[in-house]
C-alpha cells in the first residue's frame, strides 16, 4: 500500500475567495498561518478552494468501497475488469480484499469530514488505518489542516454513534478534546 498526497490549488486561492466575499481586490501572496487557522477553524466556504489529489495504491477493494461513499470527493478507481488487467480469473472469483488503486480529488473541508467518521473506532479497521496514514502524511505538508482532522467524538465533544465507540468513557477523552481545540488556535 502506498499513499501520495498532492495539493493542486494554493492557499492564495482560499485567500482570494475570502477577499472576494469582502469586495476586496485579489492579492498575490501566501496568507499567514493565522489566516489559515482562522479559515480552518471556522470552516468557511473559501476552505473548499484548497484542493488535493490523494492517490492510494494497492488498497483493498472494500476500503475503496468505503471511501467512495464520501460523495463530496470525486473518486477515480482503477479498473478491475479481467480483460483490462489481463487476468484470467472470472469476475465471480475476485475478492473484496483484492488490491485496487484510487484517486480522491477533494477539498480540505471534505478531508475534515471524512476524518470525522473514518478515524473513529467504529470505522472498519483497515480503512481507518489507511485514512490515519493519509492524515500522518498530510501533517508534513499541511500541519494546520491535519490538526483539524479528528474523529467525531473529539470533534463534537461526545460520541454521536448509534452504538458509541467508548472513547468518551476513557480518562483520556477530556485531554483529547482539549488537544483538538487548542490545536485550532
Ligand atoms: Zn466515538
Amino acid at each position: 500500500m502506498k499513499i501520495e498526497i498532492t495539493r493542486v490549488t494554493s492557499w492564495k486561492d482560499v485567500l482570494n475567495a475570502a477577499r472576494f466575499t469582502q469586495r476586496k481586490k485579489p492579492l498575490d501572496k501566501e496568507p499567514s498561518i493565522e489566516f489559515k487557522k482562522k479559515i480552518i477553524r471556522a470552516e468557511h466556504s473559501p476552505l473548499r478552494c484548497l484542493m488535493f489529489n490523494i492517490d492510494f495504491y494497492d488498497i483493498p477493494y472494500y476500503s475503496m468501497g468505503h471511501f467512495v461513499r464520501h460523495v463530496h470527493a470525486q473518486p477515480f478507481v482503477s479498473s478491475s475488469r479481467p480483460d483490462v488487467i489481463g487476468s484470467n480469473a472470472p469476475r465471480g472469483e475476485q475478492l473484496k480484499s483484492d488490491p485496487v488503486n484510487m484517486r480522491l480529488f477533494l477539498n480540505a473541508q471534505e478531508i475534515i469530514n471524512i476524518s470525522r467518521v473514518r478515524l473513529c473506532n467504529k470505522a472498519e479497521g483497515e480503512t481507518r488505518k489507511i485514512w490515519k496514514e493519509v492524515i500522518n502524511q498530510l501533517h508534513e505538508i499541511e500541519p494546520e489542516l491535519a490538526n483539524a482532522c479528528r474523529p467525531n467524538c473529539f470533534y463534537r465533544g461526545f460520541c454521536p454513534e448509534i452504538k458509541p465507540c467508548g472513547a468518551a468513557d476513557t480518562d483520556l477523552f477530556t485531554l483529547g478534546v482539549l488537544d483538538y481545540q487548542s490545536s485550532l488556535y
